[in-house]
């Protein structure tokens, strides 16, 4: 009897399942919509049972669709939106909506703790921001009755969206998370791997109420599904669940994913790198008793950019065109286009500037201009790539990339040659359930070892260097002449 790893990815728009084969290949698939709540500007929230009604409806669909039982899964890979805080009773009832990651209700709670910025940085990798999970959970028990009170006794849970479905799968009986999502708390302590004690009671959070932190490939306990039991053996965040599902085991591997902002992830090994320039340190994933660091770094505004010629300029109809577009034209013709539409994130870090575009003459026409657009999604991934490279002291091997704007071909080979490295393309694009997959089949043996990982995973294409590195290195000068520029225009 074939057996299938059972993949739950729950994001911030939507929860999927889907069931893979040995060979790593979706083969059936179910997906829900997640409703977001906005009650206030800026405040964004998801209503906590929803998010497990919608786990059990794909779940249900998938088995259906694939006209087998929970007794042909081999074991359950969970992978999450990251951050995203959820407490609860112990009847496991929430006793608040799930405050959503990009939330920034808990802002005036971080601005408490400016003047332990640095102390937080050096422990947990991250920057003091309402995206981590510890001022919302202080927010929760601030707002709801007697929070404190109950979470000292003992009467509340805290969870990450991974801890929460894994408490409602397997009845109540476990409540734990992986390090990767620990690491995204802002209450792990990246070197002892264990919550900080000292952050705890800055932020005054009870250590009975969190989690228990596992591997991200290891036994979880059974799921309770239609009267079967099956066993929860892989957990990490989306982010570092998709770097692993990119088979970025060894150090200098990166992942790039071209959504409408870009994400970026490079494996730097089992040491910690603390960055001065503004990417955040995390724990990509633990294996038995090794533990596996990332730095992380994003761009804001990435497909973005193709959504803007196509919603605002009208330049193109449909974000494929603009492949066909830039081919129509040798070259870019000296123009550049920073699209700062709402400041420079890593590794500028400048709110106050807006886009630019430079280099227009007389002859500058619209293909130049899409072709300027993509290649700015290129060059704002090699400037974080850059930084990485740089304060993690390492080579980058090669890109392995996902998203939506991977499809087009011209951008991916402008990437490489920009890189000066090969760009992969896997054939499952689905990196992040994937992930999942293959933490919870490595547990249960289903792959023995990595490497056993590494020979199933398949790619669909490789794009490699072909414009020579002097002509790269006056490609990306111009670039970074064009940022500079871009800094000196301000906003009031
Ligand atoms: P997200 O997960 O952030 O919603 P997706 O991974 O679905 O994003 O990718 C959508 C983004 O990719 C959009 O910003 C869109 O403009 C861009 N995109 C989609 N197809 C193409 C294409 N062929 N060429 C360039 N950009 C594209």
């Amino acid at each position: 009897m074939e057996k299938f790893i059972l993949s739950i990815d729950q994001g911030t728009t939507s929860t999927r399942a889907i069931l893979f084969d040995k060979e790593g290949k979706p083969r059936y698939h179910a997906v829900r919509a997640i409703e977001c709540l906005y009650p206030k500007p800026g405040w964004v929230e998801q209503n906590a049972l929803q998010l497990f009604i919608s786990v059990n409806d794909v779940i249900n669909e998938v088995l259906i669709l694939a006209n087998i039982t929970m007794n042909e899964i081999e074991c359950i890979g969970i992978t999450n939106q990251r951050e995203t805080t959820i407490i609860w009773d112990k009847e496991g009832k929430p006793v608040y909506n799930a405050i959503v990651w990009q939330s920034r209700q808990s802002q005036k709670i971080c601005d408490r703790y400016k003047d332990k910025e640095e102390l937080i940085h050096e422990k947990t990798g991250l920057r003091i921001n309402p995206y981590f999970s510890a001022s919302k959970i202080r927010f929760i028990l601030d707002k709801i009755p007697h929070g404190q009170e109950r979470a000292e006794k003992g009467e509340l849970l805290f969870g990450t969206v991974d801890s929460w479905i894994i408490y409602k799968l397997t009845k109540g009986k476990t409540h734990a998370t992986d390090l990767s999502n620990a690491s995204r708390t802002m209450l792990l302590n990246l070197e002892t791997a264990d919550y900080d004690e000292e952050l705890l009671k800055l932020f005054n959070i009870p250590r009975c109420m969190l989690p228990e932190i596992k591997a991200s490939s290891d036994d979880y306990g059974e799921a309770t599904f239609l009267d079967s039991n099956v066993h929860i053996t892989g957990v990490a965040g989306d982010q570092q669940a998709a770097l692993f599902g990119q088979t970025c085991y060894e150090v200098g591997e990166s992942k790039n994913t071209y959504g409408t902002g870009c994400f970026m992830l490079m494996n730097i090994g089992d040491k910690v790198v603390l960055s001065k320039k503004g990417l955040l340190t995390t724990v990509a994933w633990k294996i038995k008793d090794k533990i596996t660091y990332a730095l992380e770094g994003s761009v804001f505004i990435g497909g973005a950019v193709i959504q803007w010629l196509r919603d605002e300029l009208d330049i193109i109809h449909e974000a494929k065109e603009s492949e066909e577009y830039a081919n129509k034209v040798d070259s870019s013709d000296g123009v550049y286009v920073v699209p700062a539409f709402v400041g420079l994130g890593t590794p500028h870090w400048d709110n106050d500037v807006r886009g630019t575009i430079f280099g227009l003459t007389r002859g500058t026409n619209k293909y130049h201009l899409v072709r300027a657009c993509l290649e700015s999604i290129a060059y704002q991934s090699k400037d974080v790539i850059e930084v990485m490279k740089k304060e993690a002291k390492l080579k980058l091997k090669n890109l392995k990339v996902d998203g939506g704007a991977t499809a087009n071909n011209y951008l991916l080979q402008f990437q490489s040659d920009i890189l000066g490295c090969n760009v992969d393309v896997p054939n499952c694009l689905e990196t992040t359930a994937l992930g999942a997959c293959y933490l919870a089949g490595l547990y249960t043996g289903y792959w023995k070892n990595i490497s056993e990982i590494k020979e199933a995973h398949s790619y669909q294409k490789t794009f490699s260097p072909k414009k020579g590195k002097l002509e790269a290195d006056k490609l990306y000068n111009g670039w970074k002449m064009a940022i500079k520029a871009t800094k000196v225009f301000k906003v009031e």
